[in-house]
């Protein structure tokens, strides 16, 4: 699904990224953690084609594809899907015209029939209730005066309605209540199969309470520090992140 292979980049001069190498297979959910300031955005934003990184050495293959060649757009279609993209507020669109004219264009790209307006409808609200999202969202213009766990569901219901290969979530918000936290862990639990695969970013252990990854990753100082399985958020609760400077011996 995704491959990533030495992957340099650089914000305004400074290397963050410094040779991550990270190989994600098909329905597989990573997770990465790591202190503040390791460059888990920048993974992100470089993952998405955001502007403001120069991507130095290295690859990154999506589906087979060269991602870091495709405008973030193009990597939309291929179904990517990031998550922190689309929680901007657009006046004078309402939710449910983005949201019906999102799926058809993914159908689309995706070679399959555009729906029409009723099914269009149907196919909206069954994914609403993946994500517990209420009507009146529908017919407001896009997360304008959404509240943040609003905000939470309607990007949830955007990814559930997008249908991606691959959705990365950036959750930088340390703010999180505990029902949005619930909102994201039900979302990524229901929409995931054995096709799907999902990253998650995450500064906090407490998301990985309701979702279990298959691998977890450390990142430090723009590198992977350590990988481990499902268990080892737990093992990092208690050692905190003072190993990864030497001072203490790394979880076991
Ligand atoms: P994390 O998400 O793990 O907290 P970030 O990717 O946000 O880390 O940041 C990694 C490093 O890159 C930090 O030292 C941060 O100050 C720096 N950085 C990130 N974005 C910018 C930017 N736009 N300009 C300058 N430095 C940046
Ligand atoms: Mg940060
Ligand atoms: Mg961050």
């Amino acid at each position: 699904m995704l491959s990533i292979k030495n992957l340099h980049a650089s914000v305004e001069d400074t290397e963050i990224l410094k040779g991550i190498d990270l190989e994600v297979g098909d329905g597989e959910v990573h997770a990465i953690m790591g202190p503040n300031g390791s460059g888990k955005s920048t993974l992100a934003g470089v993952l998405a084609g955001r502007d403001g990184y120069t991507v130095g050495d290295g690859s990154v293959a999506f589906d087979g594809k060269d991602l870091l060649e495709m405008e973030p757009q193009e990597r939309a279609n291929e179904g990517l899907f990031l998550a922190f993209q689309y929680p901007v507020e657009i006046p004078g669109v309402s939710n449910i015209y983005l949201l019906k004219s999102a799926v058809n264009a993914a159908r689309k790209h995706r070679g399959e029939e555009e729906l029409d307006a009723m099914d269009l409808v149907a196919f909206i609200r069954e994914k609403m209730k993946l994500t517990g999202m209420g009507d009146q969202l529908l017919y407001r213009s896009v997360n304008e005066g959404f509240s943040g766990g609003e905000k939470k569901r309607n990007e949830m219901l955007q990814m559930a309605v997008l249908e991606p290969k691959l959705a990365i979530l950036d959750e930088t918000d340390s703010g999180l209540d505990i029902d949005a936290l619930k909102t994201v862990a039900d979302a990524v639990n229901q929409l995931r199969d054995e096709k799907r695969s999902f990253i998650l970013i995450t500064h906090y252990q407490r998301l990985l309470d309701y979702i279990v990854p298959d691998q977890v990753h450390v990142l430090y100082n723009g590198q992977i520090a350590k990988s481990g399985d499902a268990s080892l958020p737990q093992e990092l609760e208690k050692t905190g992140y003072a190993w990864l400077t030497g001072a203490e011996q790394a979880p076991a």
